[in-house]
């Protein structure tokens, strides 16, 4: 199927094929045709399936784009707020439509000027039922969409949308689209959506199959060294690893900063600005490795990420796959990696029935293995490589005191330093072990989450302690197979 089916105007069709999408994803598939055809509509898809596209030009497609704002758009995040803005322009302009962004934090006057000239605004709940309740605006849109609803919630705004819902006029389209439907937000739709349609992406369909899922499982203490050893042999151009609390984001800042990496993080109490600064800085490249917390990395849109590592499992299925559709966006390949302990392989189990994914067990490469494929590299590189004049000065002047063979063996000496793997022989668990430790994990009545909830409780009891015992004999194991 091709997006020529639905009959936009040319001038979007134009804008489609300027912006490189050829086919259209499963969610814009399902969502064009209903909300072409005037329906209200709630659509439920995980991250990075294309939402804004899937309202974003039917809506566009039915604009006059005579007077007034005629599209409102509201997100729960600024960040958010200029993504889905430029996402909206770049299907808008060959059509002269105009776009604002409204969001806290900047002045009152020069917004209202600019959301007077567009559109489309896209705005954030707290700005924007500022600006309606102090009659600073008025608005008259003809459709609404109210983006990534369960995140409004999570952070708070659903008495700020149900108040901003009392200033729109009732006739009107209104779209809503979440990751997730928590009760709240289906009684929120239920408010604001007249006689919707629903579209959900299913399982199978939004588990972006462009990720190649691994874990590795390893002992507790060896998490660091076996992300370093992982990034030393996958060499990512761009990577994000996730961690659990701040406190694990900055302190694994400065270790794989002190490791040579250039490091950025990020995480939920980050100063706007800086937030902004230092996510340019990723998209741009200045910055190879991001680490974050799941909340800071939110809609994070970067197209290029090579690989996403867990540094500890998630709790949660839900930030389990947000997280790792942070890679493998817009038709690129990506890795999802994972690290657990002996004990969280169940959590590895729970997420991929929750989900519907499955998770290839992997061994951590030995330093010997990484060593070789750092070495096979630099053999390429340097086949590959062209001759400069200096270098052909720098070699004449070597060769007034010594031989062509001792240059070449010392100039490669000094190239092979820079590649010497560190750290330990063997890292975490083989697959014999992983084996075991997945049939004991079988074994065992209940899953990761009742275990841990209900901590103490004589019938879980027996459960932990098999649990413990299987991570104290990974360790063992591991032990005897450095011996070996
Ligand atoms: P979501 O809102 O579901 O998280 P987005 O709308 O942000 O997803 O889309 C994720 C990325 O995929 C964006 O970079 C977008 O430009 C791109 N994209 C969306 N639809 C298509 C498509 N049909 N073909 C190619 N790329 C697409
Ligand atoms: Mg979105």
């Amino acid at each position: 199927m091709t997006f020529k089916e639905f009959n936009f105007k040319d001038t979007l069709n134009q804008a489609i094929s300027d912006a490189g999408f050829t086919e259209p994803s499963p969610v814009q598939k399902e969502s064009i045709p209903i909300i072409l055809a005037g329906h209200d509509m709630i659509g439920q898809a995980q991250t990075g399936t294309g939402k804004t596209a899937a309202f974003g030009l039917p809506i566009i497609n039915m604009m006059d784009g005579e007077s007034g704002v005629e599209t409102l758009v509201i997100v729960p995040t600024r960040e958010l707020a200029m993504q889905v803005s430029d996402e909206l322009y770049r299907f808008g302009k060959t059509a002269g439509l105009k776009t604002a962004t409204v969001y806290g934090g900047t002045a009152y006057n020069k917004q209202i000027e600019r959301i007077n000239q567009a559109n489309i605004i896209v705005a954030t709940p707290g700005r924007l039922q500022d600006l309606l309740k102090s009659k600073k605006i008025k608005l008259n849109p003809k459709f609404v969409v109210l983006d990534e609803a369960d995140e409004m919630l999570d952070m708070g705004f659903l008495d700020e949308i149900k108040n901003i819902f009392t200033y729109l006029p009732k006739d009107r389209q209104t779209l809503m689209f979440s990751a997730t439907m928590p009760k709240q937000i289906k009684a929120l739709a239920e408010q604001i959506l007249n006689n919707p349609k629903s579209v959900t992406i299913t399982k199978s369909e939004r588990t972006n199959t462009d990720i190649t899922q691994k874990f590795y499982v390893v002992s507790e203490y060896e998490r660091d060294d076996a992300l370093l050893r992982l990034i030393d042999y996958k060499n990512p151009s761009k990577c994000i690893i996730f961690c659990r609390m701040k406190k694990e984001v900055d302190r694994l800042s400065s270790y794989m900063t002190s490791q040579g990496f250039k490091v950025a993080s990020l995480h939920g109490d980050m100063e706007q600005k800086q937030r902004e600064h230092t996510i340019r800085a990723f998209k741009q490249g200045l910055v190879e490795i991001f680490i974050a917390t799941d909340v800071a990395a939110r809609g994070l849109d970067v197209n290029d990420v090579s690989h996403v590592f867990n540094y500890h499992i998630p709790f949660d299925s839900e930030s389990y796959v947000h997280r790792i559709g942070r890679t493998g966006r817009a038709g690129n390949k990506g890795e999802a990696i994972t690290l657990v302990s002996p004990n969280e392989l169940r959590t590895i189990k729970r997420i991929e029935k929750d989900v519907g994914t499955t998770m290839i067990s992997k061994v951590i490469p030995t330093r010997q293995e990484v060593q070789t494929k750092k070495d096979s590299d630099l053999l390429d590189k340097i086949a590959q490589a062209k001759i400069t004049p200096s270098a052909v000065d720098m070699v004449k002047t070597l060769q007034h005191d010594l031989d062509i063979v001792t240059i070449a063996h010392l100039l490669a000496s000094i190239v092979q330093q820079e590649i010497d793997v560190k750290g330990k022989d063997t890292i975490g668990l083989n697959q014999d072990e992983i084996k075991k430790l997945i049939e004991r994990a079988k074994n065992q009545k209940g899953d990761g989450r009742r275990n841990s909830r209900n901590r103490g409780r004589g019938r879980n009891n027996r459960s932990r302690r098999d649990s413990r015992r299987g991570d104290r004999r990974g360790r063992r194991d591991n032990r005897n197979r450095d011996r070996n």
